[in-house]
């Protein structure tokens, strides 16, 4: 069944009437994720009147298929950001997404644990990378420790955790519907003009636009392609049903980053990677399973990690990646914001940036925005 395994395990929610006809609002947030969910909670907070919109449903997108993972810091490995960034600002983006995972945790507790998170290496060069790794962040004071267990051997990072992400969504959702926002399931954006948002059957005028569609970017955005190095990257995942216990209490990345697998409480294994098997292939917006790179899944969950409890979910799900490694952040064109292309790891960052949308449109400068954002194409 292509259909991610969280999406069956959340309480249902709506479901949300497409848009239709003509509305007023002062903001419009295209993009139900949880970039967006958080956008309209920023939004919501001030008092302003929302309209969220999505061409889908309320994480139809990859905030409701990804592996659950949250993690601090930014895509690579702290000690690449330093080289890459300098060391105050990567330690500044490790801390700003250390405080919002908290943030997360702490606004939704019932879908969130922090059990920290593991990077176990596949091979001797790999291992030499987490020692690079976790040297780096001991110098800057942030939470590592070596770690060698049932998952392998590399580094526990123990301020990470995991969360249900579609029942997060759910509840952000909820929440907002409570405090008068208007959120519109099935109303894909057609066009975009500053202050002019048109859906197939309805539109919006606003004063202030906000795309927080990560995967969709590069065709919302079109001038995020060129400059940003923007590009949408197929993820494929599967899930079990509930296997004998593993003793793996934490979210694992492995190879790189490359697979990455969890446990969940009930016993489901829930597992994904092998996006580098199929090479350019992956480098698209089509979400569907692919046999090469599910192939490399069932082998990895056969043959390496030994489950053997039947697969009853597999799923894809479009993000977008940057040249920069860094999310794009910032206005694209007049009256118009844009925030995605977290790398594949968009569950904090997203989060972050989603509030970081708001303040930019808004006041005109955000602090998260300057340690986080990536190179912004010139508005259009
Ligand atoms: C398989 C997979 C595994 C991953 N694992 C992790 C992980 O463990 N940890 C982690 O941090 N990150 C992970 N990620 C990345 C993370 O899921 C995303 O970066 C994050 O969810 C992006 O959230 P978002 O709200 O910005 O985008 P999305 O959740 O993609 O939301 C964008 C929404 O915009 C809507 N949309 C797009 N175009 C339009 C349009 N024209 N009109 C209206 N609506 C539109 C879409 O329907 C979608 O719902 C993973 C991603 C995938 C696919």
């Amino acid at each position: 069944m292509e259909r991610p395994v969280w999406a069956d395990l959340a309480e249902p929610l709506g479901p949300l009437p497409a848009l239709e006809g003509h509305h007023e609002a002062e903001a419009c947030v295209v993009g139900l994720g949880g970039t967006g969910l958080a956008a309209l909670g920023a939004l919501v907070q001030r008092g302003l009147r929302a309209v969220g919109l999505d061409s889908t449903v309320v994480a139809g997108g990859a905030a409701g298929r990804n592996g659950g993972f949250l993690l601090a810091g930014a895509a690579d490995p702290y000690h690449r950001v330093v080289a890459t960034l300098g060391r105050p600002r990567a330690a500044a983006i490790y801390r700003a997404t250390l405080d919002g995972l908290l943030g997360m945790a702490a606004e939704t507790p019932e879908s969130v644990a922090l059990t920290g998170s593991l990077r176990v290496a596949r091979s001797e060069e790999e291992a030499l990378d987490c020692q690079l790794q976790r040297e780096a962040m001991e110098a800057d004071g942030l939470p590592v420790e070596p770690y060698d267990g049932p998952e392998g051997t590399g580094l526990l990072f123990p301020a990470d955790g995991r969360f249900q992400p579609v029942a997060r969504c759910r509840e952000l959702a909820r929440r907002l519907l409570a405090a008068g926002a208007s959120l519109h399931e099935h109303s894909p954006v057609v066009a975009v003009e500053g202050g002019r948002v048109a859906t197939t059957r309805g539109s919006v005028t606003c004063r202030w636009v906000l795309l927080a569609t990560d995967g969709g970017l590069p065709r919302l955005v079109p001038a995020a392609t060129g400059a940003g190095g923007v590009r949408s990257v197929r993820l494929q995942m599967l899930a079990t049903a509930p296997a004998a216990d593993r003793g793996w209490l934490r979210p694992v990345y492995a190879r790189w980053g490359l697979d990455y697998w969890q446990q969940l409480p009930d016993g489901r294994v829930v597992l994904g990677g092998g996006r580098d098997r199929a090479g350019e292939e992956e480098y698209t917006e089509q979400q569907r399973t692919t046999a090469t790179v599910q192939g490399h899944l069932d082998r990895l969950l056969r043959e390496e990690l030994g489950v053997e409890a039947p697969v009853t979910h597999r799923w894809s799900g479009i993000v977008s990646y940057s040249d920069s490694g860094l999310p794009l952040l910032g206005r694209v064109g007049p009256g118009v914001w844009a925030a995605g292309a977290y790398n594949g790891t968009g569950n904090v960052i997203g989060t972050l940036c989603g509030r970081a949308l708001v303040e930019l449109a808004l006041d005109g400068r955000s602090e998260v925005a300057e340690v986080l954002a990536g190179p912004v194409p010139a508005g259009r």
